[in-house]
This record gives structure tokens, C-alpha cells and sequence, in this order.
């Protein structure tokens, strides 16, 4: 019997539907430890994460039977994705689900940066009354330089664009911007220009660390900067500094180098003018009930891609051995990898 092992929560519609488009039998075995995780995936022939659970190349070693590994989300930094392609594992996500939903977060967050709207709550719920304390400024016609012009931060730029913002951006990756009205710069550029700074990079060697300190110091006086993106892009101690010393303005973060973060952020808890909050991007309504259907989508098509894969293999096979010839090597190695071995 094939099976599909959710190891980080997914919605009983979504596990509904896979049973459906794949006919393998869907289990849930949710909340295992690191050490527990390679002795409860021996069986599976496809495993369903999202960013909880790592699957390192031992955890993928001993899912022995494994054929397919589905994200649901985008960033796949929590997957072993070499170990995975060695073994001709598919690794599949779904990489358009959220994209509104994290550009829109990111524009609440700009648009609190600016008039103070999460410190100024607070303090109307500790009975103060600050007015001009919370004095905020518009948002209309300050520059915002955006790192990763992908999904994500084209989706920014065009939301941006509407509040009247301009914007630059920065992606060593595209040769043009593809949005109107935005051209591409150096980060060195976007840095030292723009008045809001804003990750969307994915976290991989080559960008971690990407706002080390010397980048950072590179940000305008009185700027802001925001990750919504992924922890390990900023240097989190060299970013306080920055505040503390009045360098930057204020930041908003939804990813940490560690999540939960500790005592690492305290010196960012501390400070008057940080937006911090709980790895929230993605937590919407509407994104999730596309997570669930581009995850369903992208595990079957992927399923049936192995099913004809193994078709095909399996018809060439007996038709070697019908004319006595000896079967290709690739077929057998796929082949042993579908039931478990010695
Ligand atoms: P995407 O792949 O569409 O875009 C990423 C862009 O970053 C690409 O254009 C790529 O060329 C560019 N890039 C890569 N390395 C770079 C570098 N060193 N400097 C500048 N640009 C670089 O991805 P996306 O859908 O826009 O998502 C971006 C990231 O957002 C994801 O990788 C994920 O880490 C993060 N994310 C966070 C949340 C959340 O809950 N906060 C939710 C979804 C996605």
C-alpha cells in the first residue's frame, strides 16, 4: 500500500482530496522530535512538511521507499533538496499561493512603521495619550528599494506604486524589472538610497547573511528595514546596533535566524521602534486554502508522473526480457527504490 505521511499540520480537506487525486492512503504524524523522525518515515512514499519539520539527508536516507516530498509553502531551505535529487525524489511546493498575501502583510507593516500604529495602540491600552509622540509621517513619494524582485516583491511594488510610493529594486538574477516604473540597481545602490528597505530573497549559501553589518551601515540615515522574507538574510545583533545608535529609524520582522527567536532579539524587543511578529506571511485565509489546493495539484501531478514513469519502465522491461535482452540499469534502481529494502 502507498502511503502520504503529513508531518507538519495540513487541513483534513487537503488530505481529503490527495486520497482522492492519488488513491495512496494519507496518514498524519504530526509533532515528532528530530531524533523520532527517521524511525516514523520508513514507509512513506511521499512526505507533506511545511517549515516545522527538517528533512536532512539522514531523515531522507531512511525514507527508504520515498518518491516525491511536498513543501507546503515556498522556501524549501528546511529540505535536504541535494540529498532529495540524488536520490531522483521529486521535491515540489507551492510557490504562488501566498504571494498577495505576504506583499499585503508587507505594506501593513510600512504603513505601521510610518505612523507608529502598533506602538500607539499599546499605548492607548497602557491609558496614555500621546499625540505627539506618534506624530507619523505619509508614506506617498518616500522611496522603497526592494531586494528580490520576484513573486513577491513585484506584487510590493506594484501595492506600493498605488500608495504613491517610488521604487527600486535589486535582483542579480533578472536583467530587467518586468513592473513599469521600477528599474533595477546595485544593492549597494538600493541601499544607500531608498527610505524603506525590503527582503524578498529566498534563504539559500548564497544569500545567507545577505544584510551583514557592513550592508546595513551602507542604509540611508533614518531608514527602515523590513524582513518578511527569512531569518539568516539579516545580521539580527549588528541591526540592533544600528537602531540603538540611531543610525536606522526602525524595522519590521517576521522571520528570525531562530524561531522561535530567544534572548537574541531581546535588545530588538526592547527598542520603541520595531515591528516584531510571529512568522505571520503566509497565515492568511485565502493563502492557505491555495497552499491546500496547489499542494494537492503538484502532489498528484507528481504521484502520476511517477505512476507513468514506472509504467513505461515497467513495459520496456518485460519487453527486454521477451527478446532476452538484460534490463537497463535505471530501471531496476528506480524500481528498488519502491518497496523497502534489506
Ligand atoms: P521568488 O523565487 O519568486 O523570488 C525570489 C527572488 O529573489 C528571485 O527573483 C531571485 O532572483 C531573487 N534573489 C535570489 N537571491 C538574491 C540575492 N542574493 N539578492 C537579490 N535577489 C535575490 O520567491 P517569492 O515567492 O517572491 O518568495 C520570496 C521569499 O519569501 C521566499 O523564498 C520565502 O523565503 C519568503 N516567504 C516568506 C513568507 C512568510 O511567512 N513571511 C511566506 C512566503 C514566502
Amino acid at each position: 500500500m502507498k502511503r502520504i505521511v503529513v508531518l507538519d499540520s495540513i487541513s483534513d480537506e487537503a488530505c481529503r482530496r490527495l486520497e482522492q487525486e492519488t488513491g495512496w492512503t494519507v496518514e498524519k504524524r504530526l509533532g515528532l522530535s528530530p531524533e523520532e523522525l527517521p524511525t516514523k518515515v520508513d514507509d512513506a512514499d511521499v512526505l507533506i512538511i511545511r517549515s516545522a519539520t527538517r528533512l536532512t539527508a539522514d531523515v531522507i536516507a531512511a525514507a527508504r521507499r520515498l518518491k516525491v516530498i511536498a513543501r507546503a509553502g515556498i522556501g524549501v531551505d528546511n529540505i535536504d533538496v541535494e540529498a532529495a535529487s540524488e536520490r531522483g525524489i521529486r521535491v515540489v511546493n507551492t510557490p504562488g499561493a501566498t504571494t498577495s498575501s505576504v506583499a499585503e502583510l508587507t505594506l501593513g507593516a510600512i504603513l505601521s512603521l510610518a505612523s507608529s500604529i502598533h506602538a500607539a495602540d499599546a499605548s492607548v491600552r497602557k491609558g496614555e495619550w500621546k499625540r505627539t509622540e506618534f506624530q507619523g509621517f505619509e508614506i506617498r513619494g518616500k522611496l522603497l528599494g526592494i531586494i528580490g524582485f520576484g513573486r513577491i516583491g513585484r506584487e510590493v511594488a506594484r501595492l506600493a506604486q498605488a500608495f504613491g510610493m517610488r521604487v527600486v529594486a535589486t535582483d542579480p538574477y533578472l536583467e530587467e524589472s518586468h513592473v513599469a516604473g521600477v528599474h533595477l540597481h546595485t544593492l549597494e545602490d538600493v541601499l544607500s538610497r531608498a527610505d524603506f528597505i525590503t527582503l524578498h530573497v529566498p534563504l539559500e549559501e548564497e544569500s545567507k547573511g545577505l544584510l551583514g553589518r557592513e550592508q546595513l551601515t551602507l542604509m540611508k540615515r533614518g531608514a527602515y528595514l523590513l524582513n518578511l522574507s527569512r531569518g539568516g538574510l539579516v545580521d539580527e545583533d549588528a541591526l540592533a546596533d544600528l537602531l540603538e545608535a540611531g543610525h536606522l529609524a526602525g524595522c519590521a520582522l517576521d522571520t528570525y535566524t531562530t524561531e522561535p527567536p530567544g534572548a537574541s532579539i531581546d535588545r530588538l524587543r526592547a527598542h520603541s521602534r520595531t515591528l516584531l511578529l510571529p512568522h505571520i506571511g503566509a497565515s492568511t485565509r485565502e493563502g492557505q486554502i491555495r497552499v491546500g489546493m496547489e499542494l494537492v495539484d503538484n502532489v498528484a501531478k507528481a504521484v502520476k508522473k511517477f505512476m507513468s514513469d514506472r509504467a513505461a519502465r515497467l513495459a520496456a522491461e518485460r519487453e527486454a526480457q521477451e527478446a532476452g535482452l538484460p534490463a537497463e540499469a535505471g530501471a531496476t534502481s528506480e524500481l528498488a527504490g519502491d518497496e523497502p529494502q534489506a
